[in-house]
């Protein structure tokens, strides 16, 4: 028989607990790491409440780092007992779609992302990493789990919405809603040289980490136009880059008024909502103002990983002030619960393994 193990499922809508599951086995291209830090992340809770559509028994989480458990027989890059990170997506890289350089995209639209979506996700004892070669990366010796689990999602997607505003050395960025990923969108675009970075949120606890990850000044939405307040900061023409990280399209709008011609416009968040995004046509030089507006989902592979992992072990970012609460796996649907709830200032649980 099978050894067993223990997972936190969706149920069905709506509906969360544990289960005991067979520990999975790799193919010959993949692994099994032995889950050690995880953490919890709003899109969990949007896939309990039906985003993806309904799933049975499906295990959720997509952001933990862990230790080798089992490789496949030709994954000759790793050893049993290292100890790794995975990013949230984890592609095929042979596909057309990651040949073309757009993994996140792999095989289909949003088809990198696996864990948790269309197969198991990672918060339980064991999971499963296909392509291991592509998708392991070894966790350098000084940085600790609680640091590394946060290159898995939050890091690479919000550096990303950084790295796609083409934030200008020097240049002025906004950074719309600083929700998790929009702290290291602020984060990111420090690291990049901004200028001016300009932090728009109106909680006071997310405000103070804004600035503690790198925000010159916040702009709260709720007092007026953030707009307004943007031209006054960075000059009549607006930003250089504008990151939108809610999925508001309200946020949207206003990061499209805000950007200067020839700017860019970073998208990040999730528009979980309606059948269109609008975009403000006057504000988009009815077509014509030579700004971009580009998305994406979440850069993974080793190489990424790796240069994410670099910059924690520099000193150059330190995620965890992110970290609220912490609970052990046992404890995982009190962190869930709370994540949905949005109470007592949670950010980010982390959950530890045994
Ligand atoms: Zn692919």
């Amino acid at each position: 028989m099978a050894a067993t193990m223990r997972a936190f499922v969706m149920k069905g809508l709506d509906q969360v607990g544990f289960a005991d599951k067979p520990v999975p086995e790799p193919g010959p291209n993949d692994a099994v790491v032995k889950t050690t830090r995880a953490l919890v992340s709003a899109w969990d809770v949007h896939t309990v409440n039906g985003t993806i559509g309904d799933r049975k028994n499906l295990t959720l989480g997509h952001e933990a780092v862990g230790v080798i458990h089992k490789l496949g027989s030709a994954v000759k890059r790793f050893k049993v007992g290292e100890r790794v990170a995975v990013n949230a997506i984890t592609p095929c890289y042979r596909c057309d779609n990651c040949q073309r350089g757009y993994t996140s995209q792999c095989q289909e639209m949003l088809g990198g992302w696996k864990f948790a979506n269309i197969k198991d996700g990672v918060l339980a004892d064991y999971f499963h990493v296909n392509d291991a070669e592509a998708n392991l990366t070894v966790i350098p010796e000084s940085v600790p789990d609680e640091k590394a689990v946060y290159t898995t999602d939050m890091m690479s997607r919000g550096f990303m919405g950084a790295e796609h505003a083409s934030v200008p050395i020097g240049g002025t960025v906004a950074v719309f809603a600083q929700s998790p990923v929009g702290l290291m969108a602020t984060a990111g675009s420090r690291l990049l040289g901004a200028g001016l970075t300009i932090a728009v949120e109106s909680d006071p606890q997310r405000q103070e980490l804004a600035r503690h990850f790198g925000a010159d000044t916040v702009v709260d939405h709720t007092q007026g136009d953030p707009v307004e307040k943007i031209r006054e900061l960075a000059g009549a023409d607006g930003v250089d880059s504008a990151i939108e990280c809610l999925g508001s399209q309200e946020m949207f709008e206003a990061c499209v008024r805000a950007t200067r011609p020839g700017g860019s416009i970073s998208v990040v968040g999730y528009f979980g909502e309606g059948d269109f995004v609008r975009i403000p046509r006057l504000d988009w030089g009815v077509g014509m103002s030579d700004k971009t507006i580009r998305s994406g989902l979440c850069p993974g592979g080793r190489e990424r990983m790796q240069r994410l992992l670099r910059l924690i072990k520099r000193g150059r970012v330190d995620p965890s002030p992110m970290t609220t609460h912490e609970f052990k796996f046992e404890q995982v649907d009190k962190a869930f619960h709370l994540m949905a709830a949005k109470e007592d200032g949670v950010i980010k649980p982390l959950i530890v393994f045994d």
